[in-house]
């Protein structure tokens, strides 16, 4: 459901990126980006090449924490794991965001090693998320670079969890932290300038688990079996229908269970995902799996030859719960990310998804999700890879819209 931000006196006039732009301070920090590009690109491939599986970033936080501190910010890592540098603004009372997730979705063990030639990066996690980490490090050494300070304090945060069974908890922290002085959050996630993440996708994870006896497949043949049950309820779950619009989709994405093939197993388990524009429809959808996972246990229980050897124990659990949310149209942030693509001349349209500016933006507070520039494809899989050409166009875009919400401290003539 959207939330709509009650309108705030205390948001500074929303001065136009172009004006923006004509700031002395803000136009050495948008010129840092091209002399410097490559240490930024060697950035990415560093901390790409730091393995951070889901609940295992702090290797990764570590080095991001050293090199924020570079960049002259006050750094900590906070108890989620979370890095957190302040650049602190004449108004400490206000804050804002820019944000990148540390984690990836690859388990331990998983090749990392950045394979260049020229601007071209091929490794898993360069695009999601080094873009948006090599981001975050390059706008605060840029506004350091320029000493800007701005208006309300800044936050440079690379946050844990993002991903998956993370359940955006690295941003909850945050978000729980900071809410009271929090006023608008820039999540850096991937590459690209096409697109505006303003509307948060609810989506909900679970998991169903049936257990039972087991037994042996001869000679307790007739037994209630748990993955019988599993493929009944399974069967009866994908033919629920989902509407069109408001877009609504499932997914059941893993499957675990047995011991062996001649063995009737003592336990089955399924992972679903399911996604909804409406906070309705996901309700109802998570009640159907529900249902559909009783009548597989039930179809299963009724068909089985020997119900004396035992029955069927089952329960659907919540995994993971992402809110929905919307910026409303006529927000700052939106007004501030508009001027920015206008000075980059760049056209992005807006987008529904799941990211970290789930958690802000469910709360009323305002939020995107933005790419970083450059380009890059193949996320989640092993050949992920990403292109720095033209990510210049990123940096600048992801700089004014932070600067268009924290504002910049006006500079006393001399
Ligand atoms: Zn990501």
């Amino acid at each position: 459901m959207p939330v709509r931000s009650a309108a705030s006196p205390h948001i500074p006039r929303q001065a136009p990126a172009s004006r923006l732009s004509d700031n002395p301070r803000v136009r050495a920090a948008l010129d840092w980006f091209t002399p410097n590009i490559s240490w930024v690109n060697d950035q990415q491939v560093r901390l790409t090449e730091i393995p951070a599986p889901p609940f295992q970033e702090a290797l990764r936080a570590a080095a991001v924490k050293d090199l924020l501190a570079e960049a002259g910010l006050s750094v900590q890592i906070d108890k989620a794991g979370n890095v957190v540098g302040e650049l602190r603004g004449v108004n400490e009372k206000e804050m804002v965001v820019l944000a990148a997730h540390l984690d990836t979705v690859f388990p331990p063990g998983t090749d990392v090693k950045v394979h260049r030639n020229g601007d071209r990066m091929d490794a898993p996690g360069i695009s999601d998320n080094g873009t948006g980490l090599a981001a975050v490090l390059a706008l605060a050494r840029a506004l350091q670079f320029a000493r800007l300070k701005p208006q309300r304090t800044i936050l440079f945060v690379a946050d844990v969890g993002e991903e998956g069974e993370g359940n955006l908890r690295g941003m909850r922290a945050i978000v729980e932290a900071y809410r009271a002085k929090l006023k608008a959050a820039v999540v850096l996630d991937g590459s690209g300038t096409d697109h505006v993440t303003t509307k948060a996708l609810a989506s909900r994870r679970l998991e169903a688990l049936i257990t039972g006896p087991g037994g042996h497949s001869w000679s307790d043949f007739g037994m209630p079996n748990p993955i019988n049950a599993l493929v009944r309820g399974s069967v009866r779950f994908i033919n629920t229908k989902v509407p069109a619009s408001p877009r609504t989709t499932y997914n059941i994405g893993q499957v675990e269970g047995g011991t062996s093939v001649n063995s009737i197993p003592h336990e089955a388990r399924l992972k679903v995902d399911i996604r909804s524009e409406s906070e309705d429809e996901l309700v109802r959808l998570e009640s159907a799996l529900r249902e559909c996972i009783a009548a597989g246990v039930r179809d299963e229980m009724d068909s089985a030859r020997d119900r004396s050897k035992g029955k069927l124990e089952w329960k659907v659990e919540l995994l993971g719960s992402r809110p929905g949310g919307e910026l409303p149209a006529d927000s700052a942030l939106l007004a501030a990310l508009r001027a920015a693509d206008e000075f980059v001349a760049n056209q992005s349209r807006i987008e529904r998804s799941s990211t970290d500016a789930n958690i802000p933006l469910s709360l009323g507070i305002e939020a995107i999700s933005i790419g970083a520039g450059g380009s890059g494809g193949g996320a989640h899989s092993l050949q992920e890879w990403y292109d720095a050409a033209g990510r210049e166009a990123g940096l600048k875009r992801a700089l004014l819209t932070l600067l268009g919400v924290s504002g910049v401290a006006e500079e006393k003539s001399r």
